[in-house]
């Protein structure tokens, strides 16, 4: 059944409850195990319209706020679930949101929002040059009415599940503009028009099921129609989009966070060991309450950067700071809970070790802590930058 657009925000977690029912840990492990993309999963999240909750109503979707997004998000994940296969779909069609052209918008957005185009790729890591964005060398050179791309991206997730992606490269020298941030400009990519010999996709093998591949681009032409905003412009479009997606993982990890935590404290309730539930000890139970807390102050912060975000206000820092905390909330749940369930934490069955593996991954992407503290060590705090 679509969703009605007039679902409270209680109404929709309850909704997506019983959605990942259907989506039980056995489903989450046979994924993992074969590294398969949930396709079935996805699907039932585009047939009920919660894939497209982002897009406003007259492209389609229900044009409902990131609270709403973020509540998806964390009840897949506190459901033992993983956002991660289709997450992308929400925040990455932000850019064409609002810095497309009308006729753009009209030409991509209702597709993505009944699902019959998937935008879950997103381009911007590449090998050489990490965090520093501003370094990449994949390029767009116009040529007529087509811009022609050459280079490579690293960790581009999804992209063989995706029928666009969204590209940040260069179309000026980064030595001949006055920042390092012009000369970037967004595309969106049709991944599956592009010529065979111009596009190559390799899949990375990896410690999560994440569907994460190298792409690879030789003379792929793009029409300029399908450049986003203006020509050089792009690295400010695409910080834009980040805002959201940081404050939607941060979601999906305070998600991660409050299953892990409940995982330890019936498994801590239940287990006997010594004749007593092993719970009983405060070595064991103190732990555990310590995640809560850390976790339900992280999930305070979540809300503080999704509603500036959603009234409109500056929330870079905001949408930082709640993906740093939330991120390392989940990470220390999933050790404290590692530590409760002792050798029975290493069983699949448990789906401890598998979200121990998965939740990791938000320290690192995607945007790493370090970057963060630098962000407000500098920009908030009005300390010197180290780079
Ligand atoms: C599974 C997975 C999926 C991903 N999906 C996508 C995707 O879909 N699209 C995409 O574009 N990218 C994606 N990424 C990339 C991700 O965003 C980056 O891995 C992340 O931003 C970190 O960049 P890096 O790996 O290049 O690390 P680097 O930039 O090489 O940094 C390595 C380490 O050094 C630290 N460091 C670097 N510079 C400094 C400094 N000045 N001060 C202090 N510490 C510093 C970093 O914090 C980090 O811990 C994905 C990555 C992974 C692992």
């Amino acid at each position: 059944m679509f969703m009605n657009h007039s679902e409270s925000y209680e109404q929709i977690r309850e909704a997506i409850e019983r959605l990942c029912a259907d989506f039980p840990g056995e489903y989450w492990r046979k994924q993992d195990e074969k590294d398969r993309y949930p396709t079935e999963f996805v699907q039932a999240l585009i047939d009920t319209g919660y894939l497209s909750v982002l897009i406003p109503e007259e492209y389609g979707g229900s044009g409902l706020d990131l609270k709403a997004a973020c509540i998806i998000l964390e009840t897949i994940h506190k459901s033992g679930g993983n956002g991660a296969a289709c997450h992308a779909q929400m925040y990455t069609m932000g850019t064409l949101l609002r810095h497309g052209s009308n006729t753009q918008k009209e030409q991509w957005l209702p597709g993505i929002a009944d699902g019959s185009l998937r935008l879950q790729a997103f381009g911007v890591t590449e090998p050489s040059s990490g965090t520093d964005t501003t370094r990449i060398t994949t390029t767009a050179v116009r040529d007529g009415d087509d811009y022609v791309i050459n280079g490579q991206k690293i960790w581009t997730s999804r992209a063989e599940h995706s029928d666009l992606m969204l590209l940040l490269a260069r179309t000026e020298d980064r030595e001949a503009v006055n920042k390092p941030t012009k000369g970037l400009s967004v595309f969106l990519v049709n991944l599956k028009e592009a010529e065979k010999n111009s596009l190559t996709i390799t899949p990375i093998e990896t410690m999560i099921n994440h569907a994460t591949t190298s792409v690879f681009f030789d003379n792929l032409r793009v029409p300029a129609d399908n450049l986003i905003g203006e020509e050089g412009e792009g690295f400010r479009y695409i910080l834009d989009g980040m805002n959201a997606e940081r404050i939607l993982i941060a979601a999906e990890c305070i998600g991660d966070a409050r299953f892990l935590v409940n995982k330890a404290s019936e498994y801590a309730t239940e287990r006997e060991v010594f004749g007593r539930p092993i719970g009983q000890n405060q070595g064991i139970q103190f732990p555990i309450a310590e995640a809560h807390v850390q976790t339900e102050a992280a999930a305070l912060m979540v809300e503080k950067a999704c509603s500036d975000f959603d009234s409109g206000k500056q929330c870079g820092t905001e949408a930082n700071m709640a993906k740093l905390l939330a991120s390392e909330a989940s990470w220390k749940a999933a050790d404290i809970c590692m530590q409760t369930l002792g050798g029975f934490a290493f069983a699949q069955e448990y789906d401890v070790e598998r979200k121990f593996r998965e939740t990791r991954l938000y320290r690192i992407a995607p945007v790493s802590t370090n970057l963060i503290l630098s962000h407000v060590g500098t920009h908030v705090l009005g300390m010197p930058k180290s780079f």
